[in-house]
């Protein structure tokens, strides 16, 4: 069994990483939580491939499951879809003895984590992620929360899970696009903590498809080694600055002030979430070559790299430019007026920079 030991603050919850744990997932939960309530939140795509295996497993482990299943996509992730959530909750009879398991991508992920965080003034929360990305990265950090229409994220709570749970088995239904979306964050963590990871991430591109399908044995072992990893740099990274608040943390945001604004832009329409990160990091990369002094055949790698996972560099010619711009100040990173750009040196490192200006800003997005 592959294992990760998150640290938060005082607690430490344990990351599972291993093909076949939804088999036996009722049991696995058993020896962290009790119940006997809980609420499965899902969603319309993941609802009918596990939903019933997860339900079943953990009726037959002394559970009583209620399974809560809310509309796919970014859209869903509101203040009013995790109110009914709680109002269902209610009706369910769900106590401060239950608990909460997402079973899903990020947005499930954020949504019942938040419905966690709030119900009851909270109680446990379970994380399965289904997506590549969910489970590098937004399952880990106890960041939870929903989107308003100003901006993304903007209400939530810090809410570390109990237990992650990753079974590489579900990656084989992801839709190859949602797949190589969880790349772009891996990149991230390679160029912000980790040069080897760099180095060994562009020796399994060729192998991408065969580790998402996990056709080979070796594939499905080299996938949950770089989950491993991509937790482990992520947990890290958090365990220094749980709260987001002294600026170590802040390094994750790499590549995701643009690429949240070019989500905004077009009202995330256009691109996954994983492409807009791809697309960000472009710019923080060009903007890292004039502020922090990024090598030029670094970033050179680093757009190869996104470009082998398929992940987008440039931005379509038609796309509308000007609404990133107007998408950028409700950013969060935009703290009274001032800019907080993270930026690297040199790939396996990053740090803040106050250097950065809205008009670099604009540069770098209109050579996107
Ligand atoms: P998502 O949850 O929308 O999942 C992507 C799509 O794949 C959805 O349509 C979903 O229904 C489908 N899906 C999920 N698992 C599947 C499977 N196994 N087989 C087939 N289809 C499946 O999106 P995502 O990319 O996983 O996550 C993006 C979200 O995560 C965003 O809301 C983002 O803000 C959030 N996020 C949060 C953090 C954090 O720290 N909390 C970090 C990064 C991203």
């Amino acid at each position: 069994m592959t294992s990760v030991e998150v640290r938060a603050g005082a607690r430490v919850y344990t990351a599972l990483i291993r093909s076949g744990l939804l088999e036996t997932i009722g049991s696995t939960i058993g020896k962290t939580l009790r119940g006997p309530r809980c609420a499965i939140i899902t969603d319309t795509n993941v609802a009918p491939r596990f939903g019933n295996q997860v339900k079943q497993s953990l009726s037959t482990a002394g559970f009583e499951p209620t399974l809560i299943t809310i509309p796919a996509g970014e859209k869903t992730k509101t203040f009013e879809q995790a109110g009914n959530t709680c109002n269902r909750m209610i009706a369910a009879g769900l106590d401060r003895q239950s608990f909460v398991i997402g079973l899903g991508g990020g947005v499930v992920g954020d949504l019942s984590g938040f419905v966690a965080a709030i119900f009851e003034r909270g109680i446990p929360h379970v994380q399965i992620p289904t997506t590549l990305l969910a489970m590098v990265d937004s399952s880990i950090g106890g960041k939870t929360g929903v989107n308003t229409i100003a901006g993304k994220n903007l209400i939530g709570a810090f809410h570390h899970p109990s237990l992650v749970i990753d079974d590489v088995d579900v990656l084989k239904t992801l839709p190859r696009r949602e797949f190589n979306q969880g790349f772009a964050e891996m990149v991230k963590h390679a160029i912000i903590a980790d040069a080897a990871m760099f180095a060994g991430l562009k020796e399994n591109v060729a192998r991408a498809s065969g580790l998402r399908t996990g056709t080979d044995a070796s594939g499905t072992l080299a996938l949950q080694s770089l989950i491993r990893r991509n937790i482990e740099i992520k947990s890290r990274i958090v365990a220094k600055d749980e709260l987001d608040r002294s600026g170590e943390r802040a390094s994750l945001n790499f590549g995701h002030t643009v690429g949240h604004a070019i989500e905004r832009a077009v009202d995330y329409a256009e691109f996954l979430h994983g492409e807009a990160v791809s697309l960000g990091i472009v710019a923080a990369c060009a903007i890292s070559m004039k502020k922090a002094g990024l090598p030029k055949g670094q970033q050179e790698a680093i757009v190869e790299l996104l470009r082998a996972f398929d992940l987008p560099t440039r931005l379509p010619p038609n796309f509308p430019r000007e609404k990133i711009f107007d998408a950028l100040p409700f950013d969060k990173k935009f703290e009274g007026g001032k800019i907080r750009f993270v930026v690297t040196s040199a790939i396996g490192s990053a740090h803040l920079s106050s250097d950065v200006t809205k008009e670099d800003i604009r540069e770098a997005v209109n050579e996107l």
